[in-house]
């Protein structure tokens, strides 16, 4: 027997070999593995169901993230992936492992923020499993929503000539992770000190409250607009764009002066840490809007509109390519590119 390293697959590699390895028995299964989530058929409109779980020490650190914030990014970052389906979230189950070292009233804070969040986003908590965790707290949550099968964007429906666009702005989470990360260091060295926040609330709500964009979802409705791809960016735009590239046998072409980014990021970005401000908005992840891809047709509906950035187009050589500001043509993957 061989030993393979986890690290050699990678999260995408071993979720390729799980899916190569699976079989669908029902016709009703109409999506399975591949997308925010899966697709099921279910009279005249689809199911959709997706899950993410939250590892203490591995996407949170309690000594910054109240539980509230928890309970609600855990809500939302699921609700996300059913609005990057292009669907409406309906019910969820949580699934909680506690140690002893929580309490009732820890539980009961955790909630608060999921019970907002269903309040926020019209969901019904339905289920869940309870159990015991020899560690850290582990929440993992389902997301069950619907749509009707036509308005269904998947990630590879992108085609050459689409316009890329990305909601809000990218690269505060981001920030908002690198501040929270400093002020642990400081306090831990001088608990004495008091952090302050001024300045830095906009990147640190990004981090600890992320919204899903179910708002746009909305309004891409009412403005007629089915995306013709769609994805939410966890993971940070390059990632997104090339699953949306990947899976639709596209390449992109990204301009750099096109990047949303907020005032309050940039200044962080450049004086705190010394980082390039597209290179967070690049690379950076948690900002959980949406990236899709939309027919040319539908350039006038959304040219004008204050919270949608056109960000580049789909191209037919598969590569992705970002215009830098500086006028140089770079994959977009690389990070740390020179900008004169
Ligand atoms: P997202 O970032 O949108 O939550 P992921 O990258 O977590 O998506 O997952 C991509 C796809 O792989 C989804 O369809 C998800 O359901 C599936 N997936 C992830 N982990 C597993 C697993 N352990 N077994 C089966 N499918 C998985
Ligand atoms: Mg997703």
């Amino acid at each position: 027997m061989t030993r393979t390293e986890l690290s050699s697959l990678g999260e995408f590699g071993l979720i390729d070999r799980i899916k190569a390895n699976t079989k669908i028995n029902h016709k009703t299964t109409l999506k399975g593995i591949g997308d925010d989530a899966a697709v099921i058929e279910a009279g005249d409109t689809c199911l959709l169901v997706s899950t993410d779980m939250l590892v203490e020490n591995v996407h949170f650190d309690l000594s910054y993230m109240p539980l509230p914030h928890l309970g609600y990014k855990a809500v939302a970052v699921n609700i996300s992936d059913i609005a990057a389906m292009n669907g409406i979230p309906e019910q969820i189950t949580v699934s909680l492992a506690i140690s002893n070292r929580f309490s009732v009233e820890a539980i009961d804070a955790l909630y608060q923020g999921i019970f907002s969040a269903c309040e926020d986003y019209k969901v019904d908590l339905i289920g869940g499993d309870t159990t015991s965790s020899a560690g850290g707290l582990v929440i993992s949550i389902t997301a069950i929503g619907r749509a009707k099968p036509t308005k269904i964007a998947y990630r590879n429906g992108a085609k050459k000539g689409d316009i890329l666009c990305v909601t809000g702005d990218l690269g505060a989470a981001y920030m908002g992770l690198k501040v929270l990360q400093m002020q642990k260091v400081e306090f831990l060295e001088n608990p004495q000190m008091q952090p302050s926040l001024e300045g830095k609330e906009y990147v640190v709500r990004r981090q600890l409250k992320p919204q899903a964009r179910m708002d746009i979802i909305h309004e891409l409705a009412d403005l007629g607009i089915v995306p013709t791809a769609m994805i939410d960016v966890s993971d940070g735009l390059a990632s997104e764009i090339s699953h949306l590239s990947k899976q639709s046998g596209v390449g992109a072409m990204v301009y750099e002066d096109k990047l949303p980014i907020d005032k309050e990021t940039y200044e962080i970005a450049i004086n705190t840490f010394k980082l390039i401000p597209s290179v967070c908005a690049i690379n950076g992840g948690e900002d959980y809007e949406l990236l899709f891809t939309i027919a040319q047709e539908y350039y006038e509906k959304v040219k004008n509109h204050e919270d949608i950035s056109l960000i580049g187009y789909m191209t037919e050589e598969k590569e992705i390519n970002l215009a830098t500001t500086g006028g140089q043509k770079v994959p977009l993957s690389s990070q740390g590119w020179s900008h004169f």
